[in-house]
């Protein structure tokens, strides 16, 4: 099977030198860029573009039933003690939530690499990420109704000036009267991917009434569990999705993907490959 993908490649090779394409382009290393179909959906397609303007829009047109409902929380683990008197806030991630990097998945898929914070460092402070569709529309409208609008990203800490200056490139609101852009390792207890610490520093001060992200540790900390353990997690929180949570599509990367190798990127790719092709739920195919 192997010998015969091998070829096919490099038969796909020889055509793509012959048709002006790239020379440096080697068939074993078109085999092993998983992120192309997931960055060209992100990047080209209308339908992820209508897919987050939905998900924005459907989260606008019940902004108000959360404002009038006092008891209304997103992050119920998280809300301590009498919460309903506190001013609203809402909670955004920042990656493929509010700004879409696809440019910098497009060099990682083209120049054949995997994301590095030698490399992300850098593309942050070019300050060349977008508006994911639906997001700007309906943050300014949000914050127009007197939400608090904070961004609870892995970005760390010294990317924080990039960050910011990508947001304000579109006018995202970013209030100045407190810290709205909250990275990972600004303070000691921020220090891990995981968001519940900085989720409860916002919800000591605010009712959060909605909380949007592209992946499940925007929402949960146990996002690093197995296939079977988020997929219960997930069933767990099943009143929340659509209401309070609002999950932006995402097939370019995240921790579905590394779910499939335990999260260990420390494997060898072709072993973190083999292991997401053994996670597949396959056909029989055609009875004989
Ligand atoms: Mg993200």
């Amino acid at each position: 099977m192997k010998t015969i993908i091998r070829r096919t490649l490099q038969g796909w090779a020889v055509g793509a030198m012959s048709l002006g394409f790239a020379a440096s382009v080697q068939a074993a290393d078109l085999a092993e860029n998983d992120g192309m179909n997931g960055t060209l959906w992100l990047q080209t397609s209308v339908e992820f573009k209508a897919n987050a303007l939905s998900t924005y829009r459907l989260a606008g047109l019940q902004l108000d039933a959360a404002l009038a409902d006092k008891s209304w929380t997103a992050v119920p683990g998280e809300q301590m003690g009498d919460y309903k008197a506190k001013p609203p806030a809402i909670i955004l991630d920042v990656d493929e939530t509010v700004l879409d990097n696809s440019v910098y998945q497009a060099w990682v898929v083209t120049q054949y690499k995997y994301y590095s914070g030698k490399t992300w460092g850098p593309f942050v402070n070019d300050v060349l990420s977008r508006p994911i569709p639906g997001s700007l529309d309906f943050i300014k409208m949000a914050h127009g109704k007197g939400v608090k609008i904070f961004y609870v990203t892995n970005r760390k800490a010294p990317l924080e000036d990039g960050t910011r200056k990508n947001l304000a490139k579109f006018g995202y609101p970013v209030d100045t009267s407190e810290d709205m852009v909250l990275t990972r390792g600004e303070k000691d207890e921020w220090k891990s991917s995981k968001k519940s610490p900085r989720r409860k520093h916002v919800a000591a001060n605010y009712r959060v009434l909605m909380v949007f992200g592209d992946n499940f540790g925007d929402f949960v900390d146990g996002y690093k569990g197995s296939i079977a353990e988020r997929q219960a997690l997930y069933e767990k929180n099943d009143a929340m999705w659509g209401s309070k949570w609002y999950m932006i599509a995402n097939p370019s990367y995240g921790s579905w993907e590394s779910a499939a190798f335990g999260h260990n990127w420390r494997k060898p790719g072709a072993e973190r490959r083999q292991m997401k092709h053994q996670a597949l739920e396959a056909w029989a195919g055609v009875k004989k």
